[in-house]
């Protein structure tokens, strides 16, 4: 039964600007014949390398554009395709006997496998079934829908940021059944600044072509009304020259620290590490790791640059490194304590570019679970270089331990998309109920209150540098609970840095304080825009 008009279907809203238009709904890929094999065993693995070849070339074309939005995450997905193992397996496949098809799906569901059961790796998994469905695609002349050329909001279950990447900007705005607001897609659809609906359940009621206005201030999609309906984001007026606290800049890729160059951020507060490593057989040298880092200091805005060592539990095993944990969630910390000749090797590239780029230059190391965990990093990290050391709080059992840090490292920087995940045991890559990883949640702002807290106690420095921090309103939250400065998406600099211009310390605090008395996310949020209002800070 198609839905009413006025019908509100809520969900996550992503960015703050309303849009009306269309629906086009994004199915899944048509299937082809799986078992249909026209040709030799050698005729079918040439046409299974053409099809991978196509599909890589294609991902590198969107990541060479320009105004790609994550040339990282697209340059990842064409070398996760022509992972030579990927194709080695499935040439087995057809050697047996198989199609190209049925090899690439095979081929693709066991690597798929390897990867799933580990909620970490779970989007990795997800990424290659889509590739695998995309080479079959390919493969069989059914290439990815053609997407209508008038405006359109496209509505489906969930998308990869390779499916995100491919939009025009004729695209105004997603709607997604799945998902969560720490997902990597969630992540994508921020820095391209497209306003979006994520983790609504209503959506598979919409059909192609029913108007709908995606409201993402008010966290909901309404049903063929007029834009005059949509909630009118919180407009700050900036009053003072600078932010409360220094706004930095999340970076992953030379791309990324580039762009956050043209932006206001004062210095990078979390340098991802990761997708250096990602896919490499084997380990780069001091030179090739020290070549990488020093490109991207030099590119880095102004400012102190806080280097993340490797996060292995976010990402695929990295080939070179021991990752055999067996059911361990996330081997964390223990993972780099086994590998420690690597961890001491990107270290000291990371201090070998430092002296290179003249940069000030901080390391932290992810997924911290004890303070025996923190001294072990400070030293080896102190003896690779010269340093401000620090850990990342995302996981809360280093909360209680945060009292025994004050005289051992210099920072700690609070990672709350991990951090909710932990709290609410929820998974934040496809998680059952998106809302609990919302930053209003009161759970995660006691708990942010209580890191706040320690670290102004111990004389630590204190960042917070997960997605919440680019919640402008959030931000405000953040500042007033005592935090000392926060990392954003480039796309979120200037908006933080807005927000932050538009309040004094002892507003943010008030402000803080009504955020700890909410009983629920939606009243929290709710306390404290109407203090914004009632302050006459915004309208
Ligand atoms: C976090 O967990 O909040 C964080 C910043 O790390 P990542 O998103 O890379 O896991
Ligand atoms: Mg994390």
């Amino acid at each position: 039964m198609e839905l009413q008009p006025g019908t509100e279907l809520l969900g996550l809203g992503i960015g703050d600007t309303a849009v009306r238009a269309e629906v086009f709904r994004l199915k899944s890929r048509q299937r082809a014949n799986p078992s249909v094999r026209v040709g030799t065993a050698s005729e079918e693995t040439e046409r299974l390398t053409r099809a991978i070849r196509s599909v890589a070339e294609n991902l590198e074309q969107l990541s060479e554009n320009p105004t790609a939005a994550n040339a990282d995450i697209l340059q990842a997905l064409a070398q996760l395709v022509t992972d030579p193992e990927l194709l080695r397996v499935a040439t087995a496949h057809i050697e047996a006997g198989m199609s190209a098809t049925s090899a690439i799906t095979a081929a693709t569901e066991e690597f798929a496998a390897l990867l799933s059961g580990d909620s970490f790796l779970e989007e990795r998994a997800n990424d290659l079934r889509e590739l695998g469905m995309e080479v079959i695609a390919k493969l069989n002349g059914l290439d990815s829908p053609e997407l209508p050329t008038t405006d359109v909001v496209i509505v489906a279950e969930d998308l990869s940021p390779a499916e995100l990447a491919r939009f025009g900007s004729n695209v105004v705005g997603v709607v997604l059944q799945g998902g969560g607001p720490t997902s990597h897609t969630a992540i994508m659809l921020r820095s391209m600044g497209l306003a979006a609906v994520i983790g609504c359940r209503g959506a598979s009621q919409l059909v192609d072509g029913q108007q709908v206005l995606l409201d993402p201030a008010g966290d909901r999609v309404l049903v063929d009304a007029d834009l005059s309906l949509a909630t009118k984001a919180i407009q700050l007026i900036a009053k003072n020259p600078e932010p409360l606290i220094p706004v930095r800049a999340n970076v992953g890729s030379l791309a990324d620290a580039i762009r956050a160059s043209t932006t206001s951020a004062s210095g990078v507060g979390l340098l991802r590490t990761e997708l250096l490593y990602l896919n490499s057989q084997r380990m780069p040298t001091l030179m090739e790791q020290t070549e990488s880092y020093r490109e991207m200091f030099a590119a880095s805005p102004e400012g102190p640059i806080v280097v993340r060592t490797i996060d292995v539990s976010t990402d695929k095993p990295v080939p070179f490194l021991t990752t055999d944990y067996g059911d361990l969630v996330s081997p964390g910390y223990t993972l780099l304590r086994d590998n420690r000749a690597f961890l001491a090797e990107q270290l000291a590239s990371i201090e070998a570019a430092r002296l290179a780029s003249g940069r000030e230059v901080w390391v932290m190391a992810p997924m911290i679970q004890s303070s025996a965990e923190a001294l072990d990093f400070a030293e080896l990290a102190r003896s690779c270089g010269e340093f401000k050391v620090g850990v990342m709080v995302e996981v809360p059992s280093l909360i209680q331990e945060l009292g025994d840090l004050g005289d051992e490292i210099d920072f700690v920087s609070v990672g709350t998309n991990d951090l909710s995940q932990f709290l609410f045991e929820t998974n934040r890559l496809a998680p059952l109920s998106p809302e609990l990883l919302s930053p209003w949640q009161p759970k995660l702002i006691s708990a942010l209150r209580e890191i706040a807290d320690q670290c102004t106690s111990q004389g630590l420095q204190s960042s917070v540098c997960g997605e919440s921090a680019s919640d402008p309103v959030f931000a405000i939250v953040l500042a007033g609970l005592g935090f000392d400065s926060v990392s954003t998406a480039n796309s979120q600099v200037a908006a933080v840095s807005s927000s932050l211009s538009a309040v004094s310390k002892l507003e943010a605090s008030g402000l803080a304080a009504l955020a700890l008395s909410a009983d629920s996310a939606s009243e929290a949020k709710a306390k404290v825009l109407a203090g914004l209002r009632d302050l006459g800070l915004g309208s």
